[in-house]
């Protein structure tokens, strides 16, 4: 619950539509004033409380007193030559997160952090090399969809909507589930949220699986970062998501999971040169998986500084690929998207001043 009797301002992007309810009540307004407000901060997009003008000049000035809308704001956008471009957001107390876009044909996805650093310690990912900076509050989380939304409605002249959201940025959405529980609640919401449907959501995790059923009873989508075919593999390059929960229990996890009708969870595979991508690897990957509704989405290492990893040739990708393939297991080659801007997966953390330093002038 947020600190509604604290001397701090209450932040109105960071509360779910029935603390907004409990809160309104608390200043002994109507209660229609909970979906009027936030009516004005996720579909009118108002970033000022002044701005909500059906609010009489006396409640908005109240109002004002014990509430703000923090939003981020913006600092820097790294526009790559695919056409992904990576934000850098500038949060309240000074700390950046990174954001990125992905436009395609029919879809523009954001892809959100929801932690500053991360948690975990995956061996092949740059983010994990930071530790945890600190964790995002749901306003932080929700902010980067709106600011990047803001971003598109300044620059076109016919802005593009975001279409879907991954949490596939800085940090282990499930080491922080209340404020990703309460950001997707917000993006949800028909009548007063954002009113994306759950299933343009998806959460990505490397693994901690107390969590899976609350995610699955949001609605939205689950993919889950195996990376490893063995158990010995996966203590190797993911020790720390391996020791919250080893190969064999995650995998049993995930096929015990009620998932609803016609919904399959996906499986991200990180590729890594030599270590995870052989034929013996697919074949043991296809086979302990067999039975899950699922898919797979097969990520080719994406360079890092100081990495001893490297990416495997595009041969051998193809070849996992088709074994998997020829299991009857839909799988998918994820294309490494904005690597110019250190923008693709598991390259979100380099600071920007190394950043500048990688790019073409
Ligand atoms: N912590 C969550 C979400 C962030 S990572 C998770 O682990 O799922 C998002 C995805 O990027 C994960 O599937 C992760 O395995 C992958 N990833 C991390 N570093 C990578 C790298 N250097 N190259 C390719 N994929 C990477």
């Amino acid at each position: 619950m947020p600190p509604f009797a604290s001397k701090e301002k209450l932040d109105l992007l960071s509360i779910t539509k029935p603390e907004m309810e409990r809160f309104i009540h608390l200043q002994g307004w109507k209660p229609y004033r909970a979906e009027q407000i936030l009516r004005w901060i996720y579909q009118r997009n108002v970033t000022q409380i002044n701005d909500m003008t059906d609010l009489s000049i006396h409640d908005r000035t109240h109002l004002g007193f014990i509430a703000t809308i923090k939003r981020p704001t913006i600092t820097t956008v790294l526009q790559s030559q695919d056409g992904t471009a990576k934000f850098l957001i500038q949060l309240h107390d000074g700390a950046t997160v990174e954001t990125v876009l992905i436009p395609e044909r029919d879809r523009r996805t954001v892809c959100i952090s929801t932690q500053i650093g991360c948690s975990l310690d995956c061996r092949f990912c740059l983010t994990a090399k930071l530790g945890l900076k600190r964790n995002l509050n749901a306003g932080e989380i929700i902010g980067q969809f709106l600011s990047v939304q803001d971003y598109l409605e300044k620059t076109y002249k016919t802005p593009p909507r975001l279409t879907n959201v991954v949490m596939m940025g800085m940090g282990e959405p499930l080491a922080n589930i209340e404020p990703v529980r309460a950001a997707i609640q917000n993006m949800i919401h028909g009548r007063c949220g954002l009113g994306l449907s759950p299933r343009r959501i998806t959460i990505s995790t490397a693994g901690i699986p107390n969590k899976f059923r609350d995610i699955v009873e949001l609605g939205v989508n689950l993919a889950v970062s195996l990376n490893a075919s063995t158990n010995e593999q996966r203590r190797t390059i993911m020790p720390a998501a391996n020791k919250i929960c080893p190969l064999p229990e995650l995998l049993d996890v995930c096929r015990s999971l009620p998932l609803p009708h016609r919904r399959r969870l996906t499986f991200e595979y990180v590729l890594l040169r030599g270590v995870n991508d052989s034929p013996q690897d697919a074949v043991r990957l296809a086979r302990s998986i067999r039975g899950i509704p699922c898919m797979v989405n097969l990520i080719p290492f994406n360079e890092i500084p100081r990495s001893s990893y490297a990416k495997p040739d595009e041969a051998t990708v193809l070849a996992f690929q088709n074994i998997l393939i020829r299991q009857n297991i839909d799988t998918y080659l994820r294309k490494s998207k904005g690597p110019d801007v250190f923008g693709a997966c598991g390259q979100l953390g380099a600071s920007t001043r190394e950043l500048l330093c990688t790019m073409p002038k």
